[in-house]
């Protein structure tokens, strides 16, 4: 996770001030636009700089680098006030692509390769994604068949990576391959960053039921030539580098899918109050008032446990048993999203089957976000093997 190296103290004001900075550019600059958004297939590329000049794309990197040291805790405040306020799950999936294909690079990768990778991302200019699902499997992560054989002074590419975010915009492309192709299972994969411009890789778009305004991608490698400087550690360590990297991708979408099961709440109660049947409101109905508390019992047991599982986060006590608690907790979230989503769609009636509302939007995207990241099944695996079960 490597967040000590450069977490500052943050106060509850910085905190607050965080929030609020948010919820304004979610409520201005995002929601706004997330049903055109949506209908277009991708957001508007201008968001990646505004969301930049606000701090938000560097919040947790290092200042030489351009970015805003951060604990988690804010990080997390982040994805949540932004999943609540407005934000997509299309629009935060892509536009924070970043923070899945950044962090191998700040843990494992040379100053030199940091200073040119990194600044360019956080100021809004590039975009960066990470790519190590293939068709052949992506829970079974060791199977990869993607091949980088060496060659001079270059590393030459070959296979295919499926359902990869911000794949068709990406400019930097954290990329699992398999160094030593003798290799079978965890050994022999290796990171490598392929950059900019670099020819041979062809980029088709996926169609999907959510996270519409997303851009996810099936990308093809033929013969692409990266230099050897831009792997990442030693030859054959990447496999534990990727499973570094999930605890931090599943601790941030278990703060997103909180948000989101927020502003599934906020809608439905906002509904409640104004909705008229039957000559009275439906929050006078006290099926209508358990369903919202049956809500709030889910959300409050997530943000106590999204809270506790970010606090060890901070303090470095990121042991086995953590690991299994960030396994654990991203199943709950995102079944407390599930919930939530469900009887929002349902309390809106009709209205929850169509486009515009925010309920509709989410119950489309509860799959994406009980699968990506680790699916459900293997989250509890994983989990049970921590806790040594
Ligand atoms: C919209 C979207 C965006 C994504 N973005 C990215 C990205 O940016 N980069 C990237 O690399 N990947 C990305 N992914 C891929 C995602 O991480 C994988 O889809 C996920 O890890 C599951 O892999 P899979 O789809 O191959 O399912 P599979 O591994 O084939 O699994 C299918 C089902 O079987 C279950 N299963 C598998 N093995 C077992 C077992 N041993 N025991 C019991 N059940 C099992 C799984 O839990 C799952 O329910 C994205 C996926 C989506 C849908």
């Amino acid at each position: 996770m490597n967040t000590a190296d450069f977490t500052p103290e943050f106060t509850a004001e910085d905190l607050q001030s965080l929030q609020a900075t948010v919820e304004r550019f979610a409520k201005q600059a995002v929601a706004p636009h997330v049903p055109a958004w949506e209908e277009a297939g991708q957001f508007d590329r201008s968001l990646y700089t505004e969301a930049a000049q606000l701090g938000l794309l560097g919040l947790g990197y290092p200042a030489h680098l351009g970015g805003t040291p951060a604990p988690w805790c804010a990080r997390n405040a982040m994805s949540q006030t932004l999943a609540r306020y407005g934000g997509s799950g299309g629009v935060m999936a892509s536009l924070f692509s970043l923070n899945i294909g950044l962090p191998p690079v700040m843990a494992h990768g040379s100053a030199e390769l940091q200073a040119e990778v990194v600044p360019p991302v956080l100021r809004g200019e590039q975009i960066a994604a990470l790519a190590i699902t293939e068709s052949g499997g992506g829970s079974d992560v060791a199977s990869l068949r993607t091949t980088a054989r060496a060659e001079g002074a270059d590393y030459v590419i070959d296979g295919e990576k499926v359902f990869i975010t911000s794949g068709l915009r990406a400019d930097w492309i954290t990329l699992a391959v398999r160094t030593d192709p003798a290799s079978k299972g965890a050994s022999g994969i290796s990171l490598i960053v392929v950059p900019p411009g670099t020819p041979g890789i062809s980029r088709t778009r996926l169609h999907k039921m959510g996270w519409h305004s997303s851009d996810t991608a099936q990308l093809r490698f033929d013969g692409v030539r990266v230099p050897q400087r831009y792997r990442l550690g030693e030859e054959g360590t990447g496999f534990r580098m990727i499973m570094g990297n999930f605890n931090g991708e599943r601790l941030a979408m278990s703060a997103m899918a909180l948000g989101f099961a927020q502003a599934c709440f906020d809608e439905a109660l906002a509904w409640a109050r104004q909705r008229q049947t039957f000559g009275t409101a439906l929050i006078e109905r006290q099926v209508i008032r358990h369903k919202l508390m049956d809500m709030q019992m889910r959300i409050s047991s997530t943000q106590a446990w999204v809270d506790a599982v970010t606090q060890q986060a901070d303090a470095n006590q990121t042991d086995a048993a953590w690991v299994a608690q960030v396994c654990l907790l991203k199943n709950h979230a995102t079944q407390t999203l599930q919930f939530c989503a469900d009887a929002a769609v349902q309390m809106l009636g009709g209205m929850g089957f169509m486009r515009g509302t925010v309920s509709e939007r989410v119950y489309r995207e509860v799959k994406v976000m009980m699968i990506g990241g680790g699916a459900e099944e293997i989250m509890k695996e994983l989990a049970a093997k921590q806790l040594g079960i």
